[in-house]
């Protein structure tokens, strides 16, 4: 990429975002980030074209968002208040200045919402658009995945299945869920003064269930009957896969103890509890693989 044009892609890019307060960059060498006495809670995602998203069916707008949403989801996880991103962009030789603006009003909109500050990035040649995002955020006790107790119960945010199912079905809120995900931030700095164990549901229910289990060393049992399903997903056995094994929901699954279960409040849905058999996961009590239940189907 020529010179002039980078600087004018990334004079466009920050001009779309909020501006940090000095003495954090863009623009230094590095950026300069004031101590916390808190945890400094940190993560890096990549998306790349043609292996996360694909063109046209994601708009820049969707990509831009989606990148962002997916990172301060993982801060949601850890209960986590977001501070500042770094943002790296590989974009192909011929992109413009108005598709560059266009990626930056995707992800401006979450970026003001939850005071996160821009504070370098980069911007490079690359064969297929790439967002290499790196999010940091604050946390007095960090909701960890390894401190979930037999007996706790298990807690989910929101809906399930919406994002697999709007991969295959036209319906727009399905769709939305898939192009549009929200990070429950919010629900994360609840959830953490009272949860033993927290992560956010990238991979699918039992997936995400299964590396929680794995790193508590318990066991878990859910409720298929409890599971909140999306309003807008069909009245068939598809449904409740998508909702299991479906993954991209980017709700908020954590463990409480009972003692603590009424203060999480009625965004969270009760499905099921953590039991002592270490990595076992049951499915109203029947056996199942943290990759489906299908697996486990005879
Ligand atoms: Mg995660």
């Amino acid at each position: 990429m020529k010179r002039a044009g980078e600087f004018e892609l990334i004079d466009a890019f920050v001009s779309a975002l909020p501006h940090p307060r000095a003495p954090q960059g863009p623009g230094d060498d590095t950026a300069v980030l004031p101590p916390s006495r808190e945890n400094l809670c940190v993560t890096t995602d990549a998306l790349v074209e043609n292996v996360h998203f694909s063109r046209p069916a994601f708009s820049l707008r969707d990509i831009g968002h989606k990148a962002l949403a997916v990172n301060l989801s993982d801060l949601a996880a850890m209960g986590a208040r977001p501070t500042w991103w770094l943002c790296a962009l590989g974009l192909p030789k011929n992109t413009t200045r108005a598709q560059v603006l266009a990626l930056a009003r995707g992800m401006a909109p979450l970026a003001r919402q939850h005071r996160l500050a821009l504070v370098g990035g980069n911007i490079t040649s690359s064969p297929v658009l790439t967002l290499t995002l790196t999010v940091a955020g604050q946390a007095r006790r960090p909701m960890l995945r390894s401190g979930a107790r037999p007996g706790d119960l298990l807690f989910v945010s929101g809906t399930l299945g919406a994002a697999a199912a709007g991969l295959s079905l036209p319906t727009p809120a399905l769709v939305a869920a898939q192009k549009r995900p929200v990070p429950q931030v919010r629900l994360g700095l609840a959830a953490a003064r009272w949860a033993s164990a927290g992560i956010d549901l990238s991979d699918g229910l039992l997936a995400d269930l299964g590396h929680l289990c794995a790193a508590s060393k318990v066991g878990a049992n859910l409720r298929s009957a409890a599971l909140p399903l999306h309003p807008a997903l069909p009245r068939s056995p598809k449904a409740l896969q998508w909702a299991l094994t479906g993954g991209e929901d980017y709700q908020l699954l954590v463990a409480v103890p009972p003692r603590h279960a009424a203060r999480l409040g009625r965004a969270f849905t009760r499905i099921g509890e953590v039991t002592r058999h270490g990595g076992i996961l049951t499915l109203d009590g029947a056996r199942v693989s943290p990759q489906g239940f299908d697996h486990f189907r005879r």
